[in-house]
Protein backbone atom coordinates (compact mmCIF):
# COMPACT_ATOMS: atom_id res chain seq x y z
CA UNK A 1 0.00 0.00 0.00
CA UNK A 2 2.73 2.40 0.87
CA UNK A 3 4.02 2.03 -2.58
CA UNK A 4 1.02 2.92 -4.22
CA UNK A 5 0.66 5.73 -2.12
CA UNK A 6 4.05 6.75 -3.19
CA UNK A 7 3.30 6.06 -6.75
CA UNK A 8 0.18 8.41 -6.05
CA UNK A 9 2.51 11.28 -5.16
CA UNK A 10 5.25 11.13 -7.27
CA UNK A 11 2.61 11.63 -10.51
CA UNK A 12 0.76 14.32 -8.90
CA UNK A 13 3.82 16.28 -8.81
CA UNK A 14 4.23 16.43 -12.33
CA UNK A 15 0.53 18.59 -12.15
CA UNK A 16 1.71 20.46 -8.63
CA UNK A 17 1.42 20.19 -5.03
CA UNK A 18 -2.21 20.65 -4.89
CA UNK A 19 -2.99 17.87 -6.76
CA UNK A 20 -0.75 15.62 -4.86
CA UNK A 21 -2.82 16.99 -1.75
CA UNK A 22 -6.04 15.80 -3.00
CA UNK A 23 -4.90 12.04 -4.40
CA UNK A 24 -3.60 11.83 -1.13
CA UNK A 25 -6.87 12.83 1.27
CA UNK A 26 -9.14 10.48 -1.40
CA UNK A 27 -6.82 7.66 -1.15
CA UNK A 28 -7.24 7.65 2.60
CA UNK A 29 -10.74 7.16 2.18
CA UNK A 30 -9.50 3.37 0.68
CA UNK A 31 -9.53 1.11 3.49
CA UNK A 32 -12.97 0.69 5.33
CA UNK A 33 -14.14 -1.66 7.99
CA UNK A 34 -17.40 -2.75 9.61
CA UNK A 35 -18.89 -5.13 11.96
CA UNK A 36 -22.28 -6.77 12.99
CA UNK A 37 -23.39 -9.11 15.39
CA UNK A 38 -26.13 -11.79 16.39
CA UNK A 39 -27.28 -13.64 19.06
CA UNK A 40 -28.12 -16.91 18.72
CA UNK A 41 -29.02 -18.86 21.44
CA UNK A 42 -31.39 -21.45 20.98
CA UNK A 43 -34.93 -20.87 22.89
CA UNK A 44 -35.49 -23.39 24.16
CA UNK A 45 -32.11 -23.97 25.30
CA UNK A 46 -30.19 -27.26 23.79
CA UNK A 47 -27.79 -29.95 25.45
CA UNK A 48 -24.22 -28.52 24.85
CA UNK A 49 -21.13 -30.24 23.87
CA UNK A 50 -17.29 -29.88 25.14
CA UNK A 51 -15.77 -32.63 22.44
CA UNK A 52 -16.50 -35.64 20.36
CA UNK A 53 -19.43 -37.88 22.32
CA UNK A 54 -23.02 -37.51 23.45
CA UNK A 55 -23.79 -33.99 24.44
CA UNK A 56 -25.32 -32.90 27.30
CA UNK A 57 -28.58 -31.24 29.18
CA UNK A 58 -28.78 -27.91 30.16
CA UNK A 59 -30.79 -26.06 32.70
CA UNK A 60 -30.02 -21.99 32.62
CA UNK A 61 -27.59 -20.01 30.37
CA UNK A 62 -24.95 -17.65 31.55
CA UNK A 63 -24.73 -15.15 29.17
CA UNK A 64 -25.34 -14.92 25.13
CA UNK A 65 -24.38 -17.29 21.74
CA UNK A 66 -23.23 -14.62 19.41
CA UNK A 67 -22.15 -14.51 15.38
CA UNK A 68 -19.69 -11.70 14.89
CA UNK A 69 -18.25 -10.65 11.69
CA UNK A 70 -16.19 -8.22 10.74
CA UNK A 71 -15.50 -6.77 7.52
CA UNK A 72 -12.32 -5.06 5.70
CA UNK A 73 -12.34 -3.55 2.34
CA UNK A 74 -9.83 -1.92 0.47
CA UNK A 75 -10.40 -0.60 -3.06
CA UNK A 76 -11.36 -4.04 -4.93
CA UNK A 77 -10.24 -5.88 -2.11
CA UNK A 78 -12.98 -7.32 0.46
CA UNK A 79 -12.29 -10.14 3.51
CA UNK A 80 -14.77 -10.84 6.00
CA UNK A 81 -13.30 -12.46 9.75
CA UNK A 82 -16.10 -13.53 10.98
CA UNK A 83 -16.71 -15.73 14.63
CA UNK A 84 -18.77 -17.90 16.66
CA UNK A 85 -19.82 -19.13 20.08
CA UNK A 86 -19.19 -23.09 19.61
CA UNK A 87 -16.90 -25.75 20.10
CA UNK A 88 -16.09 -25.54 16.35
CA UNK A 89 -17.99 -24.88 13.10
CA UNK A 90 -17.18 -27.18 10.45
CA UNK A 91 -16.84 -26.14 6.72
CA UNK A 92 -19.82 -27.87 5.88
CA UNK A 93 -22.06 -25.43 7.68
CA UNK A 94 -19.96 -22.78 6.90
CA UNK A 95 -20.07 -23.17 2.91
CA UNK A 96 -24.05 -22.50 3.90
CA UNK A 97 -23.08 -19.71 5.61
CA UNK A 98 -20.36 -18.08 2.33
CA UNK A 99 -23.61 -19.14 0.16
CA UNK A 100 -25.86 -16.50 1.45
CA UNK A 101 -23.54 -14.04 1.50
CA UNK A 102 -23.42 -11.92 -1.72
CA UNK A 103 -20.62 -8.61 -2.69
CA UNK A 104 -17.59 -10.74 -1.88
CA UNK A 105 -15.74 -13.74 -2.98
CA UNK A 106 -16.84 -17.29 -0.56
CA UNK A 107 -12.90 -17.91 -0.14
CA UNK A 108 -12.14 -14.58 1.10
CA UNK A 109 -14.80 -15.34 4.07
CA UNK A 110 -13.04 -16.67 7.09
CA UNK A 111 -15.10 -18.87 9.96
CA UNK A 112 -13.80 -19.60 13.31
CA UNK A 113 -15.26 -20.33 16.60
CA UNK A 114 -14.40 -19.61 20.08
CA UNK A 115 -14.20 -23.23 21.46
CA UNK A 116 -16.66 -23.02 24.21
CA UNK A 117 -17.24 -26.06 25.59
CA UNK A 118 -20.70 -24.82 27.08
CA UNK A 119 -22.42 -24.63 23.13
CA UNK A 120 -24.88 -26.91 21.40
CA UNK A 121 -22.89 -29.51 18.87
CA UNK A 122 -22.39 -28.18 15.38
CA UNK A 123 -20.50 -31.88 14.34
CA UNK A 124 -23.65 -34.23 14.61
CA UNK A 125 -21.62 -35.70 17.02
CA UNK A 126 -22.87 -39.53 17.74
CA UNK A 127 -24.31 -39.71 20.43
CA UNK A 128 -23.52 -43.51 21.47
CA UNK A 129 -26.99 -44.64 21.40
CA UNK A 130 -26.90 -44.65 16.70
CA UNK A 131 -28.20 -40.92 16.76
CA UNK A 132 -26.97 -37.72 17.61
CA UNK A 133 -27.70 -34.49 19.42
CA UNK A 134 -27.08 -31.91 17.06
CA UNK A 135 -30.09 -29.91 16.36
CA UNK A 136 -30.31 -29.28 12.38
CA UNK A 137 -32.75 -27.12 12.59
CA UNK A 138 -30.96 -24.60 14.78
CA UNK A 139 -27.75 -25.06 13.00
CA UNK A 140 -29.91 -24.03 10.04
CA UNK A 141 -30.73 -20.94 11.79
CA UNK A 142 -27.36 -20.40 13.03
CA UNK A 143 -25.98 -20.54 9.43
CA UNK A 144 -28.67 -17.59 8.63
CA UNK A 145 -28.05 -15.30 11.09
CA UNK A 146 -23.96 -15.27 10.62
CA UNK A 147 -25.01 -14.73 6.65
CA UNK A 148 -27.08 -12.01 8.11
CA UNK A 149 -23.97 -10.66 9.91
CA UNK A 150 -21.29 -10.90 7.19
CA UNK A 151 -24.41 -8.55 5.04
CA UNK A 152 -24.62 -6.21 7.30
CA UNK A 153 -21.22 -5.81 8.22
CA UNK A 154 -20.35 -5.43 4.76
CA UNK A 155 -23.03 -2.82 4.28
CA UNK A 156 -21.87 -1.11 7.08
CA UNK A 157 -18.67 -0.56 6.27
CA UNK A 158 -17.34 3.07 6.74
CA UNK A 159 -14.24 4.87 6.26
CA UNK A 160 -11.84 3.59 8.75
CA UNK A 161 -8.02 3.27 10.31
CA UNK A 162 -6.50 0.40 12.12
CA UNK A 163 -4.39 0.04 14.92
CA UNK A 164 -2.39 -3.10 14.89
CA UNK A 165 -0.46 -4.52 18.56
CA UNK A 166 1.16 -7.35 19.95
CA UNK A 167 1.78 -7.63 23.72
CA UNK A 168 2.01 -10.20 26.48
CA UNK A 169 -1.21 -10.03 27.96
CA UNK A 170 -0.47 -10.13 32.03
CA UNK A 171 -2.36 -11.84 35.03
CA UNK A 172 -3.76 -15.21 35.30
CA UNK A 173 -5.68 -15.93 32.36
CA UNK A 174 -4.25 -18.94 30.83
CA UNK A 175 -1.95 -21.34 31.23
CA UNK A 176 -0.72 -24.82 29.96
CA UNK A 177 -2.56 -28.17 31.88
CA UNK A 178 -0.14 -30.33 30.93
CA UNK A 179 2.75 -28.59 31.38
CA UNK A 180 1.98 -24.80 32.91
CA UNK A 181 4.16 -22.53 31.37
CA UNK A 182 4.47 -23.85 27.79
CA UNK A 183 1.83 -21.43 26.48
CA UNK A 184 2.33 -17.95 24.32
CA UNK A 185 1.23 -15.22 26.30
CA UNK A 186 1.11 -12.98 23.68
CA UNK A 187 -2.09 -11.34 22.55
CA UNK A 188 -2.60 -9.28 19.03
CA UNK A 189 -4.85 -6.91 18.63
CA UNK A 190 -6.72 -5.09 15.22
CA UNK A 191 -8.92 -1.96 15.99
CA UNK A 192 -10.81 -0.27 13.55
CA UNK A 193 -11.21 3.67 14.58
CA UNK A 194 -14.08 5.71 12.66
CA UNK A 195 -13.77 8.77 10.90
CA UNK A 196 -14.93 10.31 14.05
CA UNK A 197 -11.69 8.93 15.84
CA UNK A 198 -13.89 6.44 18.45
CA UNK A 199 -13.16 2.67 17.97
CA UNK A 200 -15.84 0.77 16.98
CA UNK A 201 -14.23 -2.80 16.62
CA UNK A 202 -11.49 -4.56 18.52
CA UNK A 203 -10.41 -7.68 16.78
CA UNK A 204 -8.86 -9.46 19.96
CA UNK A 205 -5.92 -13.21 19.17
CA UNK A 206 -4.95 -14.81 22.09
CA UNK A 207 -4.64 -18.75 23.19
CA UNK A 208 -7.28 -20.07 25.19
CA UNK A 209 -9.41 -22.89 26.15
CA UNK A 210 -13.24 -21.45 27.18
CA UNK A 211 -14.11 -24.09 29.59
CA UNK A 212 -14.26 -22.56 32.70
CA UNK A 213 -17.50 -24.16 33.13
CA UNK A 214 -17.32 -26.71 30.61
CA UNK A 215 -20.69 -29.23 29.13
CA UNK A 216 -21.28 -30.66 32.32
CA UNK A 217 -22.75 -27.86 35.23
CA UNK A 218 -26.29 -27.81 33.46
CA UNK A 219 -25.45 -24.49 31.64
CA UNK A 220 -25.26 -22.90 28.28
CA UNK A 221 -22.37 -20.03 27.79
CA UNK A 222 -19.74 -18.01 25.31
CA UNK A 223 -17.83 -19.40 29.05
CA UNK A 224 -14.86 -16.28 29.07
CA UNK A 225 -15.57 -14.82 25.50
CA UNK A 226 -19.07 -13.36 26.79
CA UNK A 227 -17.55 -10.93 29.64
CA UNK A 228 -15.01 -10.08 27.14
CA UNK A 229 -17.11 -9.02 24.69
CA UNK A 230 -19.19 -7.04 27.27
CA UNK A 231 -16.08 -5.37 28.53
CA UNK A 232 -14.65 -4.41 25.67
CA UNK A 233 -17.82 -2.58 24.62
CA UNK A 234 -18.29 -1.04 28.34
CA UNK A 235 -15.01 0.37 27.95
CA UNK A 236 -15.61 1.97 24.45
CA UNK A 237 -13.58 -0.53 22.15
CA UNK A 238 -16.82 -0.80 20.05
CA UNK A 239 -18.35 -4.68 19.33
CA UNK A 240 -15.26 -7.32 19.77
CA UNK A 241 -14.51 -10.19 17.72
CA UNK A 242 -12.50 -13.09 19.67
CA UNK A 243 -10.17 -15.54 17.14
CA UNK A 244 -8.96 -18.48 19.58
CA UNK A 245 -5.00 -19.12 18.46
CA UNK A 246 -3.07 -22.38 19.00
CA UNK A 247 -4.00 -23.47 22.06
CA UNK A 248 -3.87 -27.21 21.59
CA UNK A 249 -2.46 -29.50 24.30
CA UNK A 250 -3.53 -27.98 26.32
CA UNK A 251 -3.66 -24.52 27.04
CA UNK A 252 -7.04 -23.48 28.95
CA UNK A 253 -8.04 -20.62 31.18
CA UNK A 254 -6.04 -20.49 34.53
CA UNK A 255 -8.82 -20.72 37.00
CA UNK A 256 -7.00 -22.70 39.70
CA UNK A 257 -7.83 -21.29 42.62
CA UNK A 258 -5.45 -20.80 45.88
CA UNK A 259 -5.52 -24.77 46.44
CA UNK A 260 -4.51 -25.48 42.99
CA UNK A 261 -8.28 -26.68 42.01
CA UNK A 262 -10.16 -25.37 39.06
CA UNK A 263 -12.81 -22.49 39.94
CA UNK A 264 -15.94 -23.19 37.53
CA UNK A 265 -17.83 -20.91 37.75
CA UNK A 266 -19.36 -17.89 35.71
CA UNK A 267 -17.81 -15.35 38.48
CA UNK A 268 -14.58 -16.70 36.89
CA UNK A 269 -15.73 -16.79 33.53
CA UNK A 270 -16.19 -12.75 34.00
CA UNK A 271 -12.87 -11.95 35.88
CA UNK A 272 -10.94 -13.98 32.76
CA UNK A 273 -13.01 -12.22 29.97
CA UNK A 274 -12.94 -8.88 31.65
CA UNK A 275 -8.93 -9.20 32.30
CA UNK A 276 -8.28 -10.52 28.78
CA UNK A 277 -10.86 -7.66 27.74
CA UNK A 278 -8.56 -4.81 29.74
CA UNK A 279 -5.24 -6.20 28.94
CA UNK A 280 -6.30 -6.51 25.18
CA UNK A 281 -7.50 -2.68 25.04
CA UNK A 282 -3.84 -1.75 27.23
CA UNK A 283 -2.13 -3.26 24.07
CA UNK A 284 -3.60 -1.56 21.32
CA UNK A 285 -4.27 1.83 23.01
CA UNK A 286 -0.61 3.00 22.73
CA UNK A 287 -0.34 1.60 18.95
CA UNK A 288 0.51 4.17 16.36
CA UNK A 289 -2.87 4.80 13.62
CA UNK A 290 -2.24 3.31 9.96
CA UNK A 291 -4.84 5.19 8.41
CA UNK A 292 -3.94 3.71 4.50
CA UNK A 293 -3.68 -0.06 5.69
CA UNK A 294 -3.04 -2.01 3.02
CA UNK A 295 -5.04 -5.23 2.17
CA UNK A 296 -4.06 -9.11 0.45
CA UNK A 297 -6.14 -12.38 0.78
CA UNK A 298 -5.06 -15.52 -0.38
CA UNK A 299 -6.85 -18.79 0.06
CA UNK A 300 -5.25 -22.25 -0.72
CA UNK A 301 -7.03 -25.70 -0.29
CA UNK A 302 -5.13 -28.09 1.94
CA UNK A 303 -5.35 -32.02 2.39
CA UNK A 304 -4.82 -34.48 5.14
CA UNK A 305 -5.55 -38.53 5.66
CA UNK A 306 -7.78 -39.26 7.92
CA UNK A 307 -5.70 -41.79 10.01
CA UNK A 308 -8.09 -42.02 13.35
CA UNK A 309 -10.58 -44.14 13.62
CA UNK A 310 -12.18 -41.80 16.08
CA UNK A 311 -12.72 -38.92 13.58
CA UNK A 312 -12.94 -41.09 10.63
CA UNK A 313 -16.28 -42.22 12.70
CA UNK A 314 -17.49 -39.27 13.69
CA UNK A 315 -17.06 -38.11 9.75
CA UNK A 316 -18.91 -40.93 8.51
CA UNK A 317 -21.86 -41.18 10.86
CA UNK A 318 -22.58 -37.01 11.14
CA UNK A 319 -25.63 -36.17 9.55
CA UNK A 320 -24.14 -32.62 8.36
CA UNK A 321 -22.43 -34.69 5.52
CA UNK A 322 -18.90 -33.75 4.69
CA UNK A 323 -17.70 -33.21 1.61
CA UNK A 324 -14.86 -35.44 0.61
CA UNK A 325 -13.73 -35.99 -2.76
CA UNK A 326 -10.93 -38.32 -1.64
CA UNK A 327 -11.91 -41.33 0.36
CA UNK A 328 -10.17 -41.63 3.84
CA UNK A 329 -9.01 -37.71 3.63
CA UNK A 330 -10.71 -34.08 4.21
CA UNK A 331 -9.63 -30.63 2.26
CA UNK A 332 -10.28 -27.46 3.72
CA UNK A 333 -9.43 -23.61 3.60
CA UNK A 334 -7.07 -22.04 5.04
CA UNK A 335 -6.48 -18.46 4.46
CA UNK A 336 -3.33 -16.09 4.49
CA UNK A 337 -4.01 -11.76 5.23
CA UNK A 338 -2.06 -9.41 5.26
CA UNK A 339 -4.04 -6.53 6.45
CA UNK A 340 -1.43 -3.32 7.46
CA UNK A 341 1.90 -4.17 9.06
CA UNK A 342 0.10 -7.53 10.46
CA UNK A 343 -0.15 -11.28 8.16
CA UNK A 344 -2.62 -13.42 9.61
CA UNK A 345 -2.76 -17.23 8.74
CA UNK A 346 -5.70 -19.52 9.76
CA UNK A 347 -5.46 -23.29 11.11
CA UNK A 348 -8.15 -25.70 10.55
CA UNK A 349 -7.89 -27.41 14.47
CA UNK A 350 -6.31 -26.77 17.31
CA UNK A 351 -2.74 -26.81 17.14
CA UNK A 352 -0.42 -26.79 19.69
CA UNK A 353 1.50 -23.92 20.90
CA UNK A 354 5.08 -25.13 19.76
CA UNK A 355 3.75 -24.95 16.19
CA UNK A 356 2.30 -21.69 16.82
CA UNK A 357 5.44 -20.42 17.62
CA UNK A 358 7.48 -21.89 14.76
CA UNK A 359 4.75 -20.17 12.44
CA UNK A 360 4.70 -16.87 13.81
CA UNK A 361 8.38 -16.85 13.78
CA UNK A 362 8.51 -17.50 9.99
CA UNK A 363 5.68 -15.13 8.70
CA UNK A 364 6.08 -12.09 7.74
CA UNK A 365 4.33 -9.49 9.73
CA UNK A 366 5.45 -6.69 12.17
CA UNK A 367 2.71 -8.58 13.86
CA UNK A 368 1.62 -12.52 13.09
CA UNK A 369 -1.58 -13.74 14.41
CA UNK A 370 -2.80 -16.87 14.30
CA UNK A 371 -6.68 -18.03 13.56
CA UNK A 372 -7.27 -21.25 14.89
CA UNK A 373 -10.34 -23.20 14.61
CA UNK A 374 -10.89 -21.36 11.72
CA UNK A 375 -12.63 -22.69 8.57
CA UNK A 376 -12.41 -26.34 10.20
CA UNK A 377 -11.74 -27.59 13.46
CA UNK A 378 -10.51 -30.95 12.83
CA UNK A 379 -9.34 -31.54 16.17
CA UNK A 380 -5.81 -31.51 17.51
CA UNK A 381 -2.58 -30.47 15.53
CA UNK A 382 0.93 -31.74 16.58
CA UNK A 383 4.14 -32.15 15.28
CA UNK A 384 5.10 -35.87 14.04
CA UNK A 385 7.15 -36.20 16.84
CA UNK A 386 4.82 -35.09 19.76
CA UNK A 387 2.04 -37.51 17.72
CA UNK A 388 1.58 -40.81 20.06
CA UNK A 389 4.53 -39.74 22.38
CA UNK A 390 4.13 -38.73 25.61
CA UNK A 391 1.11 -40.54 27.98
CA UNK A 392 -0.03 -36.86 28.07
CA UNK A 393 -0.72 -36.90 24.70
CA UNK A 394 -2.56 -39.86 23.97
CA UNK A 395 -6.34 -37.68 24.18
CA UNK A 396 -4.55 -35.92 21.74
CA UNK A 397 -2.87 -38.07 19.66
CA UNK A 398 -6.31 -39.89 19.45
CA UNK A 399 -8.41 -36.81 18.59
CA UNK A 400 -5.97 -35.37 16.07
CA UNK A 401 -6.20 -36.85 12.24
CA UNK A 402 -3.16 -38.53 12.61
CA UNK A 403 0.70 -38.79 12.66
CA UNK A 404 1.48 -36.42 9.74
CA UNK A 405 -1.46 -33.65 9.94
CA UNK A 406 1.12 -31.18 11.90
CA UNK A 407 4.18 -31.58 9.23
CA UNK A 408 1.59 -31.59 6.32
CA UNK A 409 -0.12 -28.60 7.80
CA UNK A 410 3.42 -26.82 8.44
CA UNK A 411 4.92 -27.47 5.09
CA UNK A 412 1.71 -25.90 3.40
CA UNK A 413 1.54 -23.02 5.76
CA UNK A 414 5.43 -22.15 4.78
CA UNK A 415 4.95 -22.37 1.06
CA UNK A 416 1.66 -20.29 1.53
CA UNK A 417 3.49 -17.44 3.34
CA UNK A 418 6.46 -17.79 1.17
CA UNK A 419 4.52 -17.69 -2.19
CA UNK A 420 2.55 -14.16 -0.60
CA UNK A 421 3.51 -10.52 -0.74
CA UNK A 422 5.12 -9.60 2.49
CA UNK A 423 2.82 -7.17 4.36
CA UNK A 424 4.25 -3.35 4.79
CA UNK A 425 6.51 -2.70 7.48
CA UNK A 426 6.23 1.05 9.67
CA UNK A 427 9.18 2.76 9.79
CA UNK A 428 8.62 3.26 13.30
CA UNK A 429 9.33 0.73 15.75
CA UNK A 430 6.20 -1.46 16.70
CA UNK A 431 4.94 -0.86 19.94
CA UNK A 432 5.16 -4.19 22.33
CA UNK A 433 3.93 -3.86 25.85
ZN1 LIG B 1 -9.90 -28.18 22.56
Amino acid sequence: MISRKLTVAANSLVVGWACSLLALVSSAADFRAGIALRVVTPEPLLPVSGGAGPSHPVTRKEGDLTVRALALENGATRVVIAGADFLGFPAALGNRVRAKVSGIPPENILIGATHTHSAPDCYGFPDGKGGFAADLNYLEKVCLKMAEAINEAIAGLQTASLKIATGEAKGKIAYNYYAPQLYDPRCHVIQAIGSDGQPFATLVNYAIHPEVLGPRQGILSPDVIGPLYDRIRERGGGAALFMNSAQGGMVTADCRGPDGQGIHTWAECVRIGQLLADEALRIVEPAPVQSEPGLFCAAKSMTFPVDSPLLRAIIKASPLRYASEQPGRVSTQVNLINVGNAQIITIPGEALPNIGYYLKRKMHGQHNFLFGLTNDAFGYILTKEDWGSFKRYEYVSRTSLGEMTGQIYVDEALKLIEQSPKPVKLEAKPVVN
